[in-house]
């Protein structure tokens, strides 16, 4: 491909709605997609003293009004669909604190049971489905494509395959000096042919990933899952077939939240340190691969980063996927989620809008008058 890597990797931002406890204490949204590619965040300055609004460019940004339907069709993954079925790899990665949206952008809502029962075709449909659905359907008019999977849970920087119910042995990774990257030993690969197949053993992935995680008392926010999908498609051409064998991950990681907000203590303190490790290490890797001045780029520091340093860089296309609460409450992760989307592109975010007192006084006004209006109403 003829791009800079920096263009191969889309940093997206979404902002998901107020949850209904959220709506019920009454909170504020201070976030909001101001235009296509501009988060801004409104920062309460103290008592009195007014507001400051802080602007964030991405590559685009969705709001809470924003369906599954059209987050797929404008985040970029359908060029990466079509980048895949040429042979190459592409990795899309859901980033963001627990609660924010990830699981609900990368896979969708639905119970596990109610997509096994009735299939895709939800409008909660996330990310993995639909874009199960638009492979195959890019194909018919082609050739068969078939495919495989590998679903792997990264827990405390140990790989688990989610295929296997029972046996949770943590599996090594290995290096492949002939293929130049790292695999997972002993891993199983679950052989597909139809849209069905895929999502049957996707969610039987994810059952095996909740069963695990309550066996083993620990909770999923706190594991990055990993399904990767290996794509061979075949054309026909004058001088015969041409197969091509492409590979597209998708990625929901475990919550960002610092350390001091999860009042970890003990092994839970080890345990989200290598949380930490694994992200902070994506992190790495990503604004080296969106650096002129490309140093040496870090996959192998963690398990995640190893797994993916093939998707990840290279001819690869990459989608971050910044997820985000639009609450008061949650303002300094969202930040913080927002800076590391930015860190990652090497995106220089400045303050661009500042509100004054005045005007802070002004919304503050308009705000109690609709209250009144509504209490009015209620009489
Ligand atoms: P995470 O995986 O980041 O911990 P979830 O995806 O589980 O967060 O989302 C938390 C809650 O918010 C879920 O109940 C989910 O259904 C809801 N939610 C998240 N994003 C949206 C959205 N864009 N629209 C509607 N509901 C959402
Ligand atoms: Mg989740």
């Amino acid at each position: 491909m003829g791009l800079r890597e920096s263009e191969n990797i889309r940093v997206i931002v979404r902002v998901r709605p107020l949850d209904e406890r959220e709506l019920r204490r009454g909170e504020d949204e201070n976030i909001s997609c101001v235009r296509a590619n501009t988060v801004q965040v409104a920062e309460q300055n103290g008592k009195g003293k007014g507001q400051k609004s802080v602007a964030y460019q991405f590559d685009r940004c969705f709001g809470p009004e924003c369906t599954q339907e059209l987050l797929f069709e404008e985040c970029g993954v359908l060029p990466l669909l079509d980048h895949v079925l040429e042979g190459y790899s592409s990795t899309i990665f859901a980033y963001g604190p627990t609660g924010s949206g990830k699981t609900y952008t990368i896979t969708g809502t639905g119970s596990v049971d109610r997509i096994l029962r009735n299939g895709s075709g939800d409008v909660s449909d996330g990310i993995v489905i639909r874009s199960v659905e638009a492979l195959f359907s890019k194909v018919a008019s082609r050739s068969p494509l078939t495919s495989s999977m590998t679903c792997v849970e990264i827990y405390n920087e140990s790989v688990l395959d989610l295929f296997k119910s029972r046996d949770k042995q943590h599996l090594p990774v290995k290096f492949d000096t002939m293929r130049g990257c790292f695999f997972v030993q002993d891993l199983s690969y679950g052989k597909c042919a139809s849209e069905e197949e895929i999502l049957k053993l996707y969610m039987k992935a994810l059952k095996n990933r909740s069963v695990a995680g309550h066996e083993l008392n620990r909770d999923s926010s706190r594991s990055h899952a990993l399904l990767t999908l290996y794509v061979d498609s075949m054309e026909k051409q004058e001088d015969g077939i041409v197969t091509r064998h492409g590979k597209i991950s998708f990625v929901d990681l475990a919550g960002s939240e610092r350390l001091e907000y999860s009042k970890s203590e003990g092994s839970t303190l080890k345990e989200t340190g290598a949380i930490n490790k694994s992200i902070f290490t994506l992190g790495k890797v990503i604004s080296s691969l969106c650096d002129r001045k490309r140093t040496k780029v870090p996959y192998r520091d963690s398990k995640l980063t190893q797994l993916l340093m093939d998707s990840l860089g290279g001819t690869s296309l990459t989608i971050m996927l910044a997820c985000i609460s639009p609450s008061n409450t949650n303002l300094s992760e969202s930040v913080r989620t927002l800076e590391y989307a930015s860190r990652a592109k090497n995106i220089k975010n400045k303050p661009v809008v500042l509100l004054d007192q005045q005007q802070s006084m002004v919304k503050e006004l308009q705000k109690e008058i609709e209250a009144l209006r509504a209490e009015n109403r209620a009489l």
